[in-house]
């Protein structure tokens, strides 16, 4: 349908010059929605198979795939398949913003995915940190080829630190797909694959994952898209009874997320296109065409004029869905990725609070629980409480106050100074140690007081996990990975 440009000014106005029956009739999706990440060193496999995978469930068309292979022919092959999820969504890329945020997406049976910084794209964030912090699922690629298994495990080798990092980041389900098991040194052998299966096991349990339940070994070629969409003959691998990629994926449980909660959706880009749009996951709650939301921490408040997800239109939306959202009542440059679109708030309980004669502090306790739980506006912080585990510092640095590190939780990314540290806690016992410490050293758990200079959309990790995990990163090195235990200096809306 033809659509008016819109007045900014007037929400409501540019809603019913939108006919409801524009509408798609699919606008409640019927396929659940995951985020997927894919993690592991450099070259085990993770372009190759992101690209197999579109081109598996068929989201390259012919014409294109014929103008790849001869591209390929020419050169040499190993761009080919990175090519597909870069160069193939021309109309994508005009639709939406898809591409330029590196996301590519495909369906299974049961599940649509989402790839999170989509690798091999050019800005493919090599640490994979912003990917993981959104992601319900990881994709582990570990290389099967004699050598590259040994050197991505190593110390130095991004298998640890990705490991560690998905793990922090709250990537519950780990797939593990042993990848290039075509390879001449592997030829589908068993013992190899059981070999990276004990190993992986073991390093797995002691980054905090159960193994047996959230983690699930599979043999594949990338390259070959073998077991990828449908089980593998027994020709190619007579001791593999498993299922294949797609199938596991499909399997894959994760614990329901409350529709009902407080709306929350960290803004990861905005642009204009009739009207001010904004892109990001839901974290917590349901947004619906006409709602009144608030973006923070700026406190403008904005009405939902349209909701997209992937490229349909819809009525309401539930945690998990990326999605663009068109507002009013907002400017684009007023936006910067970081900001959290949120609900506005339940101001009765405190309104009703100071109307009544007799204040107790029972009463004021009773209605801070109440807010608390009310869907009040996200917290907006230039100060806050952490508990950090210390992975790694620069030439063996010591850990002070004072520490100036780059601060990233879900989509923002500021310079913070750790203020003070308050406390050490024994990182095998988890006791609280007596001694307040003046620094601390690599391996070490702190509390500690965290300053940013710009307010930041953050909530306390017990509240809600996905706004309250973070890491601190300096020259490109991650030194720790944290949660936040409280908000001091808050704003509400
Ligand atoms: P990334 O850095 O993890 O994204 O790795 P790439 O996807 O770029 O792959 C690195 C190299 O490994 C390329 O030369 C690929 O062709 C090769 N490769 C990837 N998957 C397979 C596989 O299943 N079998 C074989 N033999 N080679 C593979």
């Amino acid at each position: 349908g033809k659509r008016d440009t819109p007045d900014k000014t007037d929400g409501v106005k540019e809603k019913e010059s939108i006919p409801l029956d524009d509408v798609e009739d699919g606008d409640e999706q019927t396929k659940r929605h995951l985020n997927v990440v894919f993690i592991g060193h450099v070259d085990a496999g993770k372009s190759t198979i992101g690209g197999q995978i579109l081109y598996l469930s068929g989201q390259v068309d012919e014409r294109t795939i014929q103008k790849y292979e001869k591209e390929a022919k020419d050169k040499s092959r190993e761009s080919w398949y990175m090519a597909y999820i870069m160069d193939t969504n021309e109309e994508e890329r005009v639709k939406g913003k898809t591409v330029e945020v590196g996301r590519a997406h495909f369906e299974t049976e049961t599940t649509r995915f989402t790839i999170l910084d989509a690798p091999g794209h050019k800005s493919y964030v090599p640490n994979m940190i912003s990917g993981a912090s959104q992601a319900d699922i990881g994709v582990l690629v570990i290389s099967a080829r004699k050598g590259e298994f040994e050197t991505g495990y190593e110390r130095g080798g991004q298998t640890r630190e990705h490991v560690q990092l998905a793990k922090t980041l709250g990537v519950s389900k780990l797939l593990v797909v042993v990848n290039k098991m075509d390879e001449p040194t592997v030829k589908w052998s068993k013992e190899r694959f059981d070999e990276i299966e004990s190993k992986m096991s073991l390093f797995l349990k002691s980054s905090g994952y159960n193994v047996k339940k959230d983690v699930q070994f599979l043999p594949i070629s990338g390259l070959m898209g073998t077991n990828m969409k449908s089980r593998m003959g027994k020709d190619i691998c007579p001791w593999w009874n498993g299922t294949c990629l797609f199938e596991a994926l499909d399997a894959i449980e994760i614990p329901p997320r409350d529709p009902q909660g407080p709306f929350r959706m960290p803004i990861i880009d905005k642009f204009k296109d009739m009207g001010t749009v904004v892109m990001g996951k839901i974290e917590s709650g349901t947004i619906r065409d006409g709602d009144t939301m608030v973006v923070m921490p700026n406190k403008v408040q904005v009405k939902v004029l349209a909701i997209f997800c992937d490229e349909n239109r819809v009525r309401r939306a539930g945690p998990g869905e990326n999605l663009r959202v068109r507002l009013s009542g907002i400017e684009e440059e007023d936006i910067i990725g970081g900001f959290v679109l949120s609900s506005v708030g339940e101001f009765l309980g405190l309104a009703f609070c100071h109307s009544l004669p007799f204040q107790s502090c029972l009463y004021q306790v009773i209605l801070k629980t109440f807010y608390a739980f009310a869907a009040r506006p996200v917290a907006a912080v230039s100060e806050f409480l952490a508990q950090l585990s210390i992975l790694e510092l620069l030439d063996n640095a010591i850990f002070c106050a004072g520490y100036k590190a780059v601060l990233h939780i879900h989509s923002v990314v500021e310079e913070c100074e750790i203020v003070e540290l308050t406390q050490q806690i024994d990182p095998k016992t988890r006791k609280r140690l007596k001694k307040k410490p003046l620094f601390v050293k690599k391996g070490a758990v702190v509390e500690c007081r965290v300053q940013v200079n710009n307010m930041i959309c953050i909530e306390k990790y017990s509240d809600f996990p996905q706004l309250g995990r973070f890491t601190l990163r300096t020259e490109g090195k991650t030194v720790a990975v944290g949660k936040v235990t409280g908000l001091t200096s808050s704003e509400s809306a």
